[in-house]
């Protein structure tokens, strides 16, 4: 790894400088963290699986014109993105109530929301990504009121195509997080859909048994969370070719 230089370490992935201008290297590790880093531990294979779930979200989502960062997957657990200015806002979107929702309001978990709710937190891993308010955004800058239009717009699309796409594969889609970022071209900006959609930001149940099949596993120490991943990936049919033994395997496909 000592090919290009490192940009940024996250606490799940690692972002490098691009072969061209105006691009990135996004890789996947093992790593996984929760209670804002107070959890750490590994889940083996998790970053193979989820440069390939993200890539087929991003791949699928794009065929309906959600733009994204994504422009090809490099290797096991790289992916070429386009760079953009990250928006420090987490987009959380649910459908069915789980995790702070129950807690900071009291809904018992698995009730289904009258309509889906759209929350903003700001990106801030001292303050522990605090919830904050669409007046919070435009106040101090974070983002225009264009910006969250536009933001709100893609979200519900985004939403709306995948718990379809997921429910066609038996899983609900409870809640997920999104980040943004603008891409500037030439003189015109864009706001796209960027870091990363997989079982590390989304809220995914067997719809017949509700089976948590995501990183809650892993928070509440549920046990089988490799193989959660696995399965989530098996069922939207992008599991390793060469199987279970390809998760760790050094292959470069570039
Ligand atoms: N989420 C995330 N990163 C965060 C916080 C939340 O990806 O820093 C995702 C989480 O996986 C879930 C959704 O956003 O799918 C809603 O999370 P919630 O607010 O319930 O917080 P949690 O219970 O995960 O702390």
């Amino acid at each position: 790894m000592a090919r290009r230089r490192q940009l940024y370490e996250g606490k799940a992935k690692i972002l490098f400088e691009g072969p061209e201008p105006g691009t990135l290297v996004q890789y996947f590790k093992d790593d996984a963290t929760a209670g804002n880093g107070t959890k750490k531990g590994i889940i083996t294979g998790k970053g193979v699986l989820n440069n390939r779930i993200s890539e087929y979200l991003m791949m699928r989502l794009a065929e309906i014109g959600i733009p994204n960062h994504f422009i090809r997957r490099l290797n096991m657990r790289e992916q070429l993105i386009r760079e953009v200015e990250i928006i420090p806002l987490e987009i959380v979107v649910r459908n069915v109530a789980a995790g702070s929702l129950c807690t900071r309001l009291g809904i018992q978990e698995g009730t289904r929301l009258p309509r889906s709710i759209i929350e903003y937190y700001y990106k801030n891993d001292s303050l522990g990504d605090p919830m904050v308010a669409e007046e919070h955004i435009t106040a101090f800058g974070w983002a225009s009121t264009m910006d969250i239009d536009d933001i709100v717009a893609l979200t519900l699309r985004i939403n709306d195509f995948l718990t379809g796409l997921f429910l066609g594969v038996g899983i609900t889609l409870v809640d997920f997080k999104l980040e943004f970022g603008r891409l500037w071209e030439n003189d015109e900006m864009r706001i796209v859909l960027a870091d990363e959609i997989s079982p590390d930001n989304c809220r995914l149940w067997d719809v017949r048994t509700h089976e948590k099949m995501d990183k809650d596993r892993f928070r509440r120490d549920l046990g089988r969370v490799e193989e959660a991943y696995q399965e989530v990936a098996k069922r939207l049919g992008i599991l390793p070719e060469a199987g279970m033994r390809d998760l760790k395997g050094p292959e470069m496909m570039q």
